[in-house]
Formats: C-alpha cells, sequence, structure tokens
C-alpha cells in the first residue's frame, strides 16, 4: 500500500526537561490546509540514517487537530536513532528550519463515544496522548483553537506516573486545568520521590486502584463488576467508564492487570504501548 508522505516543517521547538532529555515540537504541514486526526492516534516519521536506511518511527500526536499543526513529544533515547534526529532537528531560529516527513494519521487509540468517566493513565511520554485527549476535551476558552467543553461533565482523571519530578512533563499545563476544572483532576506520582516531594508516591496502577475503589463506593456501585452478557456481542458493549493507558509495555500490563481484577472487561481498556 502506498501512503502519502507530507512534509513536516518544525516551527518550535522546546527541551521540556533537560535531565530526561525530552523535547516538545510543534510542526506545520504546508501542503495540507488541514491535517485531521483523532486526539491520541499517531503518525509515522521516516528519515534516511547514516547508512543510508530509511528509518521509520512512530510517534503520537501530543495536541488535538489544529488545522495543518501537530505537536509530537519524544524524549532521547541513548544510542537510538529517530529520537536523536528529533531532537538534534535545526531549529526555527537558523536559517534553514528541520524537516521531517511523516505519514498517517494512524491507530485506534482514541476516546470512545460518548464520553464517559475516564482513567487516562500514563508514563513518561506516554503522556503525549493525552495531552491530546485533554485539549480535545476542554479546549481553551479563549484564542484561535477556543471551543466548547466536550467532557460532558464527566470525571477525567490524568495518573502521570515518572520517577522524578522534573520529568512530569506539561505539568503546568494540567496543573492549570485541574485548577479551572471541577472534573478534571490530574495525578502526578513519582515512583523516586525525595523527601521534599508532597505530592503522590508510587506507582500509577496503585493509584488507578484507588480512584476505581472510589468511584465505586461514591456511586454504590458493586467493586468488582458483573460480566458482560455474553449474548451481547463485544463491538455492541457499551461501558459508564473506560482507562485509556500509553507507556512501556511493564507499565500497561500493571494497570490491565489491576484492572482485570475488577473484573474490567478487555474493550473497556484502551491502550498504547510504545515498546
Ligand atoms: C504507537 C507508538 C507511539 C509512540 N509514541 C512516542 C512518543 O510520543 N514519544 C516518544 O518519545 N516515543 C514514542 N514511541 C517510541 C518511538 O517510536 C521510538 O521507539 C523511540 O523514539 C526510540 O526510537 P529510536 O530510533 O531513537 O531508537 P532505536 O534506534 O529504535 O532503538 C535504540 C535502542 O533503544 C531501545 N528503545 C527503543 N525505544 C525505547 C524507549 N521508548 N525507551 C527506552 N528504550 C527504548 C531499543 O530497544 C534499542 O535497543 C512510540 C512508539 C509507538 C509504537
Amino acid at each position: 500500500m502506498t501512503r502519502e508522505l507530507y512534509t513536516a516543517r518544525l516551527e518550535r521547538k522546546e527541551c521540556i526537561s533537560e535531565p530526561s532529555q525530552c523535547y516538545h515540537f510543534e510542526f506545520v504541514i504546508d501542503e495540507l490546509e488541514s491535517f485531521p486526526f483523532s486526539a491520541g492516534q499517531f503518525i509515522s516519521a521516516v528519515a534516511v540514517d547514516a547508512h543510508g536506511k530509511q528509518q521509520t518511527r512512530a510517534y503520537s500526536l501530543a495536541s488535538a487537530a489544529n488545522g495543518n499543526r501537530f505537536d509530537l513529544c519524544v524524549n532521547r533515547v541513548q544510542g537510538g536513532f529517530f529520537s536523536n534526529h528529533l531532537a538534534d532537528l535545526p531549529d526555527v531560529s537558523l536559517p534553514v528550519g528541520g524537516k521531517i516527513h511523516v505519514h498517517g494519521p494512524h491507530g485506534h487509540f482514541v476516546l470512545r463515544e460518548p464520553v464517559t468517566d475516564s482513567i487516562l493513565v500514563a508514563t513518561g511520554t506516554g503522556v503525549a496522548p493525552m495531552r491530546g485527549f485533554v485539549q480535545s476535551l476542554f479546549p481553551p476558552e479563549n484564542g484561535p483553537q477556543a471551543g466548547p467543553d466536550r467532557s460532558q461533565g464527566k470525571d477525567i482523571w490524568l495518573v502521570y506516573g515518572t520517577r522524578h519530578e522534573s520529568e512530569l512533563y506539561y505539568r503546568d499545563y494540567f496543573e492549570a486545568l485541574a485548577a479551572r476544572k471541577p472534573n478534571f483532576h490530574y495525578l502526578a506520582t513519582l515512583s523516586r520521590a525525595p523527601e521534599s516531594w508532597s505530592g503522590l508516591r508510587g506507582y500509577v496502577q496503585d493509584h488507578v486502584a484507588r480512584i476505581v475503589e472510589e468511584r465505586a463506593a461514591r456511586l454504590g456501585l458493586p467493586l468488582v463488576q458483573p460480566e458482560a452478557d455474553p449474548a451481547v456481542p463485544a463491538a455492541d458493549l457499551r461501558f459508564d467508564t473506560y482507562a485509556y493507558i500509553c507507556g512501556l509495555n511493564n507499565m500497561v500490563a500493571s494497570v490491565r492487570e489491576r484492572l482485570a481484577g475488577y473484573g474490567w472487561h478487555r474493550k473497556q481498556i484502551v491502550f498504547e504501548r510504545y515498546d
């Protein structure tokens, strides 16, 4: 299958964490008027390495659809080709700005309709698609991307785990939103917190479990969900709450296992693995 390859021009690059060498990128596809995608999808980026070999890597779109623009959030992987190629792209401040070739959008890691209570779970750069989800549910109130709140008052939790505080990417954005939107809950947890850290500690799956337990108690629901009616085809099942998990496989597996322990149906657990 031939895939249309677009040239994406780097408009802005910012190192958002020096210690973990994580970068926020803003790209424009000049040849397109609009680049439609669903929040949570990814693009495939294509470049030729030092040996003349074409390399392709997937990167989650770190923004909601916005004309012909998209954002990425990528950290350098030691010895890796593409993450370093991106991190080293020349900034727009230089005469010739950086460009990459991309195809897409791809993937099924998207919010299920209609919007339900949702637990978004991420570690590291797995926060990229979560930023897209959150932007699409809670567009800004002013400015060119302003739009109506699409969360329909549902509770949206973002459980974000990293080792160190310096790796909490987009923290200011999520904290400011949580302060403004009572149904958006930002739970940042550190697995290697120093004593001075007054926030949450430990692994994401423990905080996800707490949310599930508190929600069941508050709504008077059984903690372990009853099994879905086997007569209903899986595609037709609808749930009042979903989990969306993104990051490395170990974390994704741990959260899935924990939710399965509460009787969650596999269709209720939507995930994207980076490795
Ligand atoms: C659907 C999807 C979406 C993705 N979205 C993002 C994203 O938004 N941001 C992002 O930073 N990455 C994302 N990734 C990971 C990305 O595609 C690359 O795997 C990553 O950037 C490393 O590529 P590289 O060419 O630098 O390293 P490579 O040359 O491919 O690998 C070098 C070495 O590093 C190891 N390695 C590969 N990936 C990782 C990793 N993530 N952490 C630690 N070690 C690793 C490899 O096993 C290998 O030994 C996504 C992956 C998938 C499948």
